[in-house]
């Protein structure tokens, strides 16, 4: 009966969107992290004095060896970076942190050896290559969250 059912009823589909606040907690890295950015306007990274990586954001553990990062080996980095991977955002949705159009780019900050994942945006786009150096522009008011870095921008201007 059932796979009679199937077999010869198209099923109604229902579009709909799920309203779903939540907030968690960033932790004790996170929170130092955001809070340099947010009162101090330093980008902060995590040394692994095992491999060597320097990873932005800072972790507490290293994702290759796995070995604890005490914060006493946590270093200033940036602010500029050299772009090492990008793609463009022409798409208008509320989930876009800003308005298009704009890229998310993978950016290698200055001592980092692992890419930070941020905004491109204040530039032509078709101007942007890989190995362009960019700025960070940082938020007048800044909040304790990623956005206290608003985008980055070519050195220099447009173009890089
Ligand atoms: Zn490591």
């Amino acid at each position: 009966m059932e796979d009679q059912w199937r077999r010869e009823t198209k099923p109604i589909d229902f579009e709909g969107g799920i309203f779903m606040p939540y907030s968690w907690t960033v932790g004790r890295v996170g929170s130092r992290f955001f809070i340099e950015l947010r009162d101090n306007g330093r980008i902060m990274a995590s040394a692994c004095r095992k491999c060597k990586d320097i990873w932005v954001p800072p972790r507490m553990r290293c994702p290759v060896c796995f070995s604890e990062i005490d914060e006493d080996a946590w270093v200033e980095i940036g602010p500029e970076g050299t772009l090492r991977h990008y793609t463009v955002v022409r798409y208008d949705h509320k989930a876009q942190p800003i308005k298009p159009p704009f890229a998310y780019a993978i950016i290698d900050l200055d001592g980092a050896t692992r890419g930070f994942t941020h905004l491109v945006y204040g530039t032509e786009l078709e101007d942007l290559k890989s190995g362009t150096r960019l700025k960070p522009v940082f938020a007048l008011d800044p909040q304790g969250n990623i956005l206290d870095i608003e985008y980055f921008t070519p050195v220099g201007g447009q173009g890089g």
